[in-house]
């Protein structure tokens, strides 16, 4: 007998239709000879709407407060799963994270799980039962209050339920068929790969393609636990994150240049302006960034123009932590000495992904001339092994990701098919 996780999505669950399409497909696997355990996530676009209601209260809500909120959106499905499935003559129970033994640190909105102890779901298989687990949610031992594990965070619920059960394989159902080599909202040629390896998805991830949440990824590779992605609305064979090219079968598989292009709008860019040319500039500055707990990216200096001695110093990071960073830098302006601050939300990040990339030339120069053939600046460039990321204008980057995908010979035959979701 095997046990298999399933994680389902919030477009796989967003109405009674489609929760009762799901009970069916998760008593199908148990019927076929499995244990399962399920993570869900909120219905449809429900936690954005949380979210907008609370702004609508005050525009700071109190964090603890916001979990307590966010986390009601699984409590819904996760009942509503157990009820369809129980309609349907097999038992099943469901679980809040806390009642899981989802144990986290006390970070709300961005906790991290740091125990899992599935007392009370080992007791259910052991009863024949299917188990349901709210996702995003879990619980701090010191505080005794809720926490939420960031957006997207069921995933991680999943991929954590997998490790401490030892289960055979996690699946993470969504509403495309797997992960694509690009978004197949923004870029429609996108074609499904059938594997990828855990640091090209971990790249992939931090680069904005929210199919899988990186943490998830991060937490997976650590504890050896297998995912395959797939769509909750066929039963095509989705996605496999492998751990290497070649262990995948016993047969060597090319790696391939590029595996996939990804696009991020959520960033922002924060240039200090006049910064004086001396030892210990950076460190001063970026300790007064890092105080804020921000997460940076890229980092770019120019070089000092001589006769001035002074410097300029960009970086990107998460539009929603601007404010916090203008605020703390300013504060420790004098002290610094640099000249002025700029802040430029107007931006997009485009990355390229591929593990080939180690061992082939030329893939910076073919990105480069792809987006000047289309008339596209590039703001800034960074690059790690398997991954070149550049900035453009906001405007330009869903054009900018459909030529980059041409330009790198990703394109489909045929237009990808998104089943569900609003992609909000
Ligand atoms: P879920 O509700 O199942 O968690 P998400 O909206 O979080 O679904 O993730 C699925 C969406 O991720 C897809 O609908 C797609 O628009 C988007 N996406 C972004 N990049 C990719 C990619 N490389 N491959 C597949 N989907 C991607
Ligand atoms: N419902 C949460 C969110 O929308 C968690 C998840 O779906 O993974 O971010
Ligand atoms: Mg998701």
């Amino acid at each position: 007998m095997s046990l298999i996780v399933q994680k389902f999505g919030g477009s796989s669950v967003a109405d009674a239709e489609s929760i009762k399409r799901v009970a069916k497909r998760i008593v199908e696997t148990r019927k076929a000879g499995n244990d399962v355990v399920v993570a869900v996530s909120a219905m449809g676009d429900t936690t954005d709407e949380l979210i907008d209601l609370a702004h609508e209260v005050t525009p700071m809500p109190d964090p603890r407060e916001m979990d307590m909120l966010l986390t009601t959106g699984e409590r819904i499905s996760m009942a509503l799963l157990a009820m369809a499935i129980k309609s349907m003559g097999v038992d099943a129970r469901s679980y809040t994270g806390s009642q899981a033994g989802m144990i986290t640190d006390a970070r709300h909105g961005s906790a991290r799980i740091v125990d899992v102890t599935p007392t009370r779901l080992r007791e259910a298989l052991d009863e024949g039962a299917i188990v349901i687990v709210a996702g995003f949610q879990g619980f701090n031992r010191d505080t005794k209050d809720i926490t939420t594990l960031g957006r997207g965070g069921s995933d991680t619920t999943a991929v954590a339920l997998a490790a401490a059960l030892g289960a055979d394989v996690c699946e993470i159902y969504t509403d495309v068929d797997g992960i694509f080599t690009a978004d197949p909202r923004v870029v429609p040629r996108a074609h499904k790969i059938d594997r990828v390896t855990s640091e090209e998805m971990l790249e992939l991830a931090a680069a904005g393609a929210k199919v899988l949440y990186i943490r998830a990824v991060e937490y997976a590779r650590r504890h050896g636990v297998t995912l395959h992605v797939r769509s909750s609305f066929n039963n095509n064979e989705g996605t496999w994150v492998v751990d290497s090219y070649d262990t995948d079968g016993g047969v060597a598989v090319e790696e391939p240049i590029i595996t996939g292009v990804a696009g991020d709008l959520n960033e922002a860019k924060i240039t200090v302006v006049g910064v004086p040319d001396v030892p210990g500039k950076a460190a001063e500055i970026f300790t007064v960034v890092a105080s804020t707990g921000a997460n940076i990216d890229m980092i770019v200096q120019n070089v000092s123009a001589a006769s001035t001695g002074l410097t300029d110093i960009s970086f990107t990071l998460p539009k929603v932590e601007g404010e916090k960073v203008l605020t703390a830098l300013r504060a420790g302006q004098e002290s610094a000495g640099f000249q002025s601050l700029q802040y430029d939300d107007q931006i997009g990040k485009l990355a390229v992904v591929g593990a080939g990339m180690r061992t082939s030339a030329g893939v910076s120069a073919q990105l480069f001339r792809a987006l000047s053939d289309a008339g596209i600046n590039i703001e800034m460039i960074s690059t790690s092994e398997i991954r070149i990321s550049v900035v453009t204008r906001a405007d330009m980057l869903n054009e900018a990701m459909r030529v980059v995908h041409t330009a790198f010979g990703l394109d489909g035959e045929t237009e990808a098919v998104v089943h569900g979701g609003t992609g909000r």
